[in-house]
């Protein structure tokens, strides 16, 4: 803008000098032939008159002098009286006019016209003026006196030429002084000018920087303003919209940070670190919203699987499970591999490094810190790194997310990672209520005196258990356990000693079948096992193995020690009864009581004769 000024304003001040220059050159000039005629008509007059005078006078012999003093006025470069045809041929061609006749001269003799020229060379610069005689007898001076012409006729002209070179001198002399002074004052304005477009020039050049910054969203940048007119109301103007804009959207992202409880890596660009960090909220609250209806803690496992896999774009990655009560990791998802730590930590929770101690293990902070990680040799040597968050669940390391990356994704990682916390934030509350509720179901499903499984527990699995074991093929031993005499045990030590009793008995049970097979409190003192996949004639071992170990249990109390038995109905699903597994439950009751009937303290395998009754 400023290069263009100096050329646009440089170029009509340089015309206006040549004009200006131009047109006192030409009126100077126009000015100089003018009053050069008037000399030249007022000597031309001179001559006239003079030589009239003379002829009159009879003095025409003085006509030389008087010419030659005519001359001698410095400016006339000559001047001469030339006789026309008739003159010539009445008194002949007379002694002066040696000289050849020029073209003018003849021109005017022709004519009887005046007729003047410029004749410039480089020395000399001269004014020609020729004026023609006519004959008259009507003036002062009656030509046709001497004269054998018409009237009218020419009789001759007189020709002379005014020197103008010295006016010529003058002409540049002036020009060149006026044109000086006039540049010099042009030059000035020039100046004046720059001066006054100068700091708008500056303004503009940076405002055009800052608006520049403004639309690559940086709007920290400020112009100078120096002027106090309206452009730099403008300016102070654009410098107040730069600060509230730039106000405004790191209010918005700190309280946006403040909500999704991280902050995310700003650039320069506040306007995409605002978009950006607004779209977070935006996904963060679509994924708190669609976990919080999830219903299981699967499926908001699978919608963290998503976050990582779709959304930060992962391929290698794991997702654990603290199992609290065994203090085992269990494996939620793994990606990229079967497996990226050691076996050791699905058995012993603390194993896990980030279980362990709740802080991140980040393998580029320090080269393959975890000695778990099951391929800390790539770690090493082909720049496998592993970065592991343990994520936070009722005070506790609930989970741990790992995620596994090459080196070189590193910058793009650690710039993912708030974002990934952020999730993980997020679903820490809800997962730590599911994990709740499902406590609570499994509690619901719980005995609480004995441990064992209750009723509600059977109705629940009932169908399941007898659908998966013919679908496999199998077969399901049913025995129906009850405490012999248990009424005695009340009656004579009280019921906390009963509910001992009972409770021991309810273990021994547990630990003499398998960690598969259900074992569930009936009724009272009832207790119903489920032996899951069992051969032809197993379900009665089992049975004996339970009624031996219950008679060799001594059950030691503050009073001494108590010995007891029980009885075992026993029934196999779904050979006896149909493929019906309450009726098979039904069954092994029946037998027991044929065993209560046969003495107690034995096992009696179910047969079709002992149920008469009607169809159950
Ligand atoms: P049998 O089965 O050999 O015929 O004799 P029994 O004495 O065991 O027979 P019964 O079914 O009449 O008695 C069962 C008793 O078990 C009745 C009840 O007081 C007792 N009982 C049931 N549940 C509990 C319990 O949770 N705690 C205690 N202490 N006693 C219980
Ligand atoms: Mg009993
Ligand atoms: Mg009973």
């Amino acid at each position: 803008m400023r290069g263009s000024l100096i050329l646009k304003t440089g170029s009509v001040l340089l015309v206006l000098l040549v004009l200006t220059v131009g047109i006192v050159a030409y009126f100077f000039r126009k000015s100089t032939i003018e009053s050069s005629r008037e000399t030249a008509q007022i000597v031309a007059k001179l001559v006239e008159n003079t030589l009239t005078s003379f002829m009159v006078m009879g003095t025409m012999d003085r006509r030389d002098v008087f010419l030659d003093r005519i001359k001698e006025i410095y400016t006339i470069e000559y001047v001469r009286v030339i006789r026309g045809e008739a003159v010539i041929r009445q008194f002949g061609k007379g002694s002066r006019n040696e000289e050849p006749i020029k073209d003018i001269e003849k021109l005017v003799l022709e004519t009887g016209k005046v007729a003047e020229r410029v004749l410039e060379s480089k020395e000399k610069v001269l004014y020609e003026l020729v004026i023609p005689y006519r004959a008259t007898s009507t003036g002062r001076v009656n030509c046709m006196a001497c004269h054998k012409v018409k009237e009218g006729e020419v009789l001759g002209a007189i020709s002379l030429a005014v020197d103008l070179t010295h006016k010529r001198r003058e002409g540049f002399m002036t020009l060149t002084v006026y044109g000086g002074v006039a540049g010099a004052l042009f030059l000035f304005l020039f100046w004046i000018i720059m001066r006054h477009f100068q700091p708008y020039s500056k303004l503009f050049q940076e405002l055009r920087i800052l608006l520049r910054s403004y639309r690559e969203g940086n709007f920290r940048e400020r112009v100078n303003v120096d002027l106090e007119d309206e452009a730099g109301d403008l300016a102070k103007e654009i410098n107040t919209v730069g600060e509230t804009l730039d106000r405004t959207l790191s209010n918005i992202r700190e309280k946006v940070s403040m909500l999704i409880g991280y902050s995310v890596m700003e650039t320069e660009n506040a306007l995409k670190d605002t978009e950006k960090i607004v779209e977070e909220l935006a996904k963060i609250s679509h994924f708190k919203r669609a976990i919080e209806q999830d219903l299981r803690k699967d499926d908001i496992y699978a919608r963290i699987e998503t976050v990582l896999s779709d959304y930060m774009s992962l391929d290698k990655f794991s997702i654990y499970e603290v199992d609290e009560r065994k203090n085992a990791m269990k494996v939620i998802s793994v990606q990229g591999e079967k497996l990226w730590c050691s076996e050791i930590i699905l058995e012993n929770a603390d194993e896990c490094r980030a279980k362990r101690t709740g802080e991140d293990v980040d393998s580029a902070e320090f080269p393959c810190i975890c000695p778990r990680f099951a391929f800390n040799e790539l770690c090493s040597t082909k720049g496998i790194q592993y970065y592991c968050i343990p994520v936070n669940i009722g005070g506790k390391v609930g989970n741990v997310v790992q995620i596994v990356y090459e080196k070189e994704m590193d910058m793009f990682i650690r710039m993912i990672i708030p974002y990934i916390k952020g999730y993980l934030q997020e679903a820490s509350p809800v997962l730590e209520s599911k994990s709740l509720m499902e406590l609570l179901k499994q509690q619901s499903y719980v005995d609480q005196l004995t441990g064992l499984y209750n009723r509600r527990f059977l109705e629940e699995i009932a169908d399941k258990i007898s659908a998966q074991i013919k679908r496999r093929g199998t077969m399901l031993g049913v025995l129906m356990i009850d405490i012999d005499f248990f009424k005695e045990v009340n009656d004579t030590y009280g019921h906390d000693v009963g509910d001992r009793v009972l409770k021991e008995i309810a273990q021994v049970v547990k630990s003499s079948v398998r960690e598969a097979d259900y074992v569930i409190r009936f009724g009272g003192e009832e207790i119903l096992v489920l032996l899951m996949d069992v051969k032809e004639g197993m379900s009665e071992e089992v049975a004996e193995k339970i009624r031996k170990n219950v008679e060799n249990k001594a059950i030691e109390f503050s009073g001494g020690v108590i010995k007891k038995t029980v009885s075992v109905g026993v029934s196999e699903f779904p050979k006896d009864c149909e493929g019906k597994i309450w009726k098979c439950i039904k069954f092994a009751d029946v037998a027991l009581y044929r065993a209560k009937e046969e003495g107690r303290n034995r096992v009696v395998r179910f047969t079709p004769d002992m149920w008469v009754g009607e169809e159950y």
